[in-house]
């Protein structure tokens, strides 16, 4: 099957989600990829540890024991902590990528699993994780990538609208877009709550049996070219396990730096705002305004029910080490939020900040999720590079994830987009 045929199956497996309602729905969609699905029972398949919470690692975790294997998910913080890059407190889900039509089909996959999710799950958990806020992009040329995210949208069949100025001023008075002509609106996209999906998606998967450890794990000793153990700070010295999917996230040039440290760039910080917004006015609140996109800044409205805030990411600055950088925003970088909301959002422009968050990004060299065998362990898989888009694809790459480790062929077609560079023919092609 060619690259694109597959694209094309597995988006008619989520038309089979959309039906079903349900991630198992999904399941048995992608299974139409004539890959061969995992059969076994629940809770008698392979022992898997995964190691990081964070969207990768959860998400992993859930389809791992969905697919029958005995799971624990350790993270050295707990799910959703404060120092992933998963434990913001929302990030976008938009399908937009110049150039990259595997991301934008999958996103767009990813949209209907996190809504299958939300309708599975919230009626017995609580408030939705995603609103689906439709995704603004505000440019002033067409030229480039507005063109390439529109040839792409219209191959993969993603609807999308696109709108005058004088339509966005008339839908959307409350934006300021003075110098912008042209502009596309995606209404599928939307927000998820990063850190309660994080914690939902743990909490699912430890109802159904799954083991939560908080430790510090460290690879273990390998013996035949398989990784034996782990080893735990937990004060139980290690754990053992058929297979082990490491998910660190920016700690992964820490624990494994001989081949993550130069594969993946961890030392930029993002800085995200959540402006206040003023009470009874709720035209920057869910759901009277999309998420949106200005050349290098986006953000969206405050959602319900707590209303941390109107976000605005802007760039960050450099952060070493994901265990000991300080997350606390200095007051030199809050000019730049501040500029934007009076240039494009004036009504709420004297409004203060209510909280800020500062994260690694996990930028691989290939700007492209890694995926792939640890080449000294048959049995270590390493999952991470989400590169700055990695939380909304979760539902979809933690069942890649998953796949990968069990054998399960379903999505081998993308082994080796995924796979760990050598990093001197990635020198050689950028000369
Ligand atoms: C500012 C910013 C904005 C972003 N915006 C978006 C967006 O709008 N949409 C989007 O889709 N993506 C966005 N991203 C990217 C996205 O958030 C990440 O790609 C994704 O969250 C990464 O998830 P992860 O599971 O790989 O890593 P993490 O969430 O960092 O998880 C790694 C986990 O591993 C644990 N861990 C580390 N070492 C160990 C160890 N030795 N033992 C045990 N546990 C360990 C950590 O405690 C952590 O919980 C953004 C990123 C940033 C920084």
């Amino acid at each position: 099957m060619d690259r694109r045929s597959f694209l094309r199956t597995t988006g008619a497996g989520a038309g089979a989600l959309a039906l079903a309602g349900t991630l198992g729905g999904a399941l048995s969609g992608c299974r139409g990829t004539g890959a061969s699905a995992s059969a076994v029972a629940p809770g008698t398949g392979p022992e898997v540890v995964v190691i990081g919470a964070g969207a990768f690692g959860v998400w992993t975790a859930y389809h791992l024991q969905e697919m029958g294997a005995r799971v624990t998910l350790i993270d050295l913080y707990g799910p959703g902590n404060s120092r992933s890059t998963s434990g913001d407190e929302t990030r976008g889900v938009r399908s937009s990528y110049a150039g990259r039509e595997l991301w934008t089909s999958w996103a767009n996959l990813a949209m209907e699993r996190w809504r299958a999710f939300d309708e599975e799950w919230s009626p017995a958990m609580g408030d939705p994780l995603f609103y689906p806020t439709g995704d603004l992009i505000l440019r002033d040329t067409s030229e480039g990538q507005i063109e390439e995210v529109q040839e792409i949208w219209d191959t993969v069949g993603v609807p999308y609208e696109s709108l005058t100025p004088d339509e966005v001023r008339a839908r959307w008075p409350q934006i300021q877009i003075e110098g912008i002509e042209v502009a596309l609106y995606e209404p599928g996209a939307g927000v998820v709550r990063s850190r309660a999906a994080c914690r939902r998606v743990a909490g699912i998967f430890q109802q159904r049996g799954g083991e939560i450890r908080m430790a510090k794990a460290t690879p273990g000793p390998i013996q035949g070219g398989r990784m034996i153990s782990l080893d735990l700070d937990d004060g139980q010295d290690s754990i053992s396990a058929d297979r082990y999917v490491f998910a660190l996230g920016p700690w992964f040039p820490k624990a494994f730096p001989d081949i993550m440290a130069d594969r993946l760039r961890i030392t930029t910080m993002g800085h995200v705002f959540y402006f206040g917004t003023p009470p009874g006015d709720y035209r920057f609140s869910y759901p009277n305004l999309p998420s949106w996109g200005f050349p290098g800044v986006t953000g969206w409205p405050t959602l319900p029910p707590d209303n941390r805030g109107f976000r605005i990411r802007t760039g960050g600055r450099m952060g070493e080490d994901p265990d000991t950088s300080v997350r606390w925003i200095p007051e030199e970088f809050h000019e730049r939020p501040m500029e934007i909301l009076l240039e494009r959002f004036p009504v709420i422009a004297e409004q203060p900040i209510v909280e800020t968050r500062a994260c690694h990004y996990e930028s691989s060299a290939t700007r492209d999720w890694i995926i792939d065998e640890h080449p000294e362990m048959e049995n270590v898989l390493l999952a991470g590079g989400g590169s700055a888009e990695g939380f909304k694809f979760g539902p979809m790459v933690g069942e890649l994830i998953a796949a990968r480790a069990l054998g399960d062929d379903r999505f081998s077609e993308l082994d080796e987009e995924f796979r760990l560079i050598d990093l001197d023919d990635m020198e050689e092609d950028q000369d």
